[in-house]
């Protein structure tokens, strides 16, 4: 049994959906990190029935907008000293940009070399989003 319970300091993602904690794992590249970072699947949750938890033991600068993308439900613990000193509550981004990927062939961003395409949220149950060149539908599906 490894104690992984006490956490001095650092970050705990908690109330990942089951399954989707090697997602944010690869997309927020934690596996270049230098520091500890642990990710527990499917830990018996009494809201969720399984919930995935990472935790990290540093302070880092997480991409928020991608965290929100792929579950809006996490919630971020900071922890010094052994206690949660901050809680941050995730959101589907309203807008995000260079994440999504255009799908209408004829748009602007395919053809043209548009670093960091903008998209507007238009959908929020679906996790829908617009392209802010040609307003195709996109949704997020997690850069598999
Ligand atoms: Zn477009």
């Amino acid at each position: 049994m490894i104690n992984v319970s006490k956490l001095k300091k650092g970050l705990v993602i908690d109330h990942i959906a089951a399954g989707s904690g090697y997602r944010i794992f690869r997309q927020l590249k934690l596996d270049e990190l230098s520091d500890v970072v642990i990710l527990m699947r499917n830990v018996p949750s009494q809201k969720m029935g399984k919930k995935d938890v990472i935790k990290i033991e540093n302070h880092i600068n997480l991409d928020l907008e991608v965290l929100g993308l792929i579950d809006p439900h996490a919630t971020i613990n900071v922890i010094d000293n052994g206690n949660r000193t901050k809680k941050i509550r995730l959101a589907l981004p309203k807008r995000v940009e260079g994440i999504l990927k255009c799908k209408n062939p004829r748009c602007i961003t395919q053809y043209e070399k548009v670093q960091a395409p903008v998209f507007y949220l238009a959908k929020e149950e679906e996790k829908t989003y617009r392209c802010s060149y040609c307003d195709s539908p996109t949704q997020f599906e997690g850069g598999e």
